[in-house]
């Protein structure tokens, strides 16, 4: 075994130990949220993720950018296969491992080197976007400075990636020029460029690409889960746990339901229990902390890109209300990252603090219209009103603070059985 080898396997086993890490302190507080969102109708999320995921739909809808960040996703692909191969060059010591397979890594290699050249492009255009363009969709009150690093670190990495990428390429086509393992038309190209360069110094150059691409790649994945670039991993599972409801459909409470029909029919006690989502009884009606939403709702939160693309369609926040959806998922992703610790160590942690108040106030959840412009729009379709409508239950159903307008309709439904003052008009 070579040193190159040990060095290898040694950062290897150390980036692999502190993604787990990472990534198992996150999905621990899963155990705090509730369940209530069975995942059924497998065949129709496949297709969806084929779909909405790898076939980038939604993404679409903003033709350029869009177009452009469907480029990086599908490079992204195949470029990873390439990745592996060298994680498996890095520990048997071997070079171009993949090459066995013929005509398949030929197209594998080919496209990714020119994906390489299509992803750098992307990623000048996205940093001049960021950097030197005022794109309302960016900014907003929960977009932190931070947040706008996060972006333009996360493009540096993967502009570093691709030039490292192609650098390798290039050496290594150039170290070559007798026969080489796969198809590089745009490597070969630059390899003109390294023509008169003595083999020592191409070496030189091919080791220095191949270890950048590596550890860039080994220090990318350690930073994204604390980053909003977590989407890289998140995105595709999360299209594939979409809600598949219409949007707009409100899911009912089973206690409700079964109280309204005591209500209205008594025989029904004897009934079969209604079969509900979640068979767990509710400790409390809606949500007050994050503690009390679903597993599903901390998911999407972890999945959130901060794109904005949300918050643009958003009719109250368009008419200046202070409602943000994408701050909801930000919010909730916050409040779980703040509580979360204490509760895995109190289960009945209480820090005096809660989702609702503390992080989203009234005024941001009564504003919304439950028009779901927000999930249509969502590229990784995640739900945003449903959280909203979790929070607002609590508010009317534990402590009766809804709108004096509200509460003038629901006692209107109580004592008429309809919104309006019906009795007094017609009386
Ligand atoms: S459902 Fe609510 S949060 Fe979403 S776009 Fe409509 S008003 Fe905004
Ligand atoms: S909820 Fe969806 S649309 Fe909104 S910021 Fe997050 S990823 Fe973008």
């Amino acid at each position: 075994m070579t040193i190159k080898q040990i060095l290898f396997i040694i950062i290897l086993f150390i980036t692999l130990g502190v993604f787990s890490w990472t990534v198992y302190r996150l999905i621990r507080f899963f155990q705090f949220t509730k369940a209530g969102f069975p995942v059924k109708n497998i065949s129709r999320r496949i297709g969806l993720t084929l779909e909405v995921a790898f076939g980038q739909t939604k993404i679409f809808r903003n033709p350029i950018a869009g177009f452009f960040h469907a480029l990086v996703f599908w490079g992204f692909i195949i470029i990873t296969i390439g990745s592996l191969e060298m994680v498996f060059d890095g520990v048997a010591g071997t070079e171009r491992l993949f090459s066995f397979s013929g005509i398949v890594y030929d197209v594998i290699i080919g496209t990714g080197d020119v994906f390489a050249v299509i992803i750098l492009i992307a990623i000048v255009f996205f940093l001049i976007r960021r950097i030197f363009l005022s794109i309302p969709r960016f900014r907003g009150k929960e977009m932190e400075k931070k947040s706008k690093w996060d972006a333009i670190i996360a493009l540096l990495f993967i502009l570093f990636l691709m030039v490292s990428l192609l650098g390798m390429n290039a050496a290594y086509v150039s170290l070559h020029p007798g026969g080489y393992q796969g198809v590089f038309p745009i490597s070969s190209a630059v390899a003109d460029w390294f023509s008169g360069w003595q083999p020592a110094s191409l070496h030189v150059m091919h080791e220095a690409s191949w270890w950048t691409h590596i550890l860039v790649i080994f220090l990318f994945a350690n930073v994204l889960p604390y980053s909003k670039h977590f989407h890289v991993f998140m995105s595709v599972p999360n299209v594939f746990l979409s809600r598949l409801e219409p949007l707009g459909y409100i899911r009912n409470m089973q206690e409700i339901t079964k109280e309204v029909k005591l209500m209205m029919n008594p025989d029904t006690a004897f009934d079969e229990p209604i079969e509900a989502d979640d068979a767990t009884e509710p400790v409390r009606f809606g949500a007050r902390d994050v503690d009390d939403l679903i597993w599903k709702h901390y998911f999407d939160s972890l999945a959130c890109t901060e794109c904005g693309r949300c918050t643009a369609v958003c009719p109250a926040n368009i008419t200046g209300k202070k409602l943000s959806p994408r701050k909801i998922m930000m919010n909730t992703r916050a409040r779980m990252k703040e509580k979360g610790p204490g509760l895995l160590k109190d289960p009945n942690f209480d820090d005096g603090k809660s989702l609702l108040r503390d992080y989203i106030t009234e005024e941001e959840i009564w504003a919304c219209t439950m028009c779901n412009a927000c999930a249509q729009e969502c590229p990784i379709n995640i739900n945003q009103p449903s959280i909203i409508l979790e929070l607002r239950r609590y508010l009317v159903m534990e402590e009766a603070a809804a709108p004096a307008e509200l509460n003038t309709m629901f006692t209107n439904i109580e004592n008429n059985g309809a919104p309006g003052n019906i009795l007094r008009k017609t009386g």
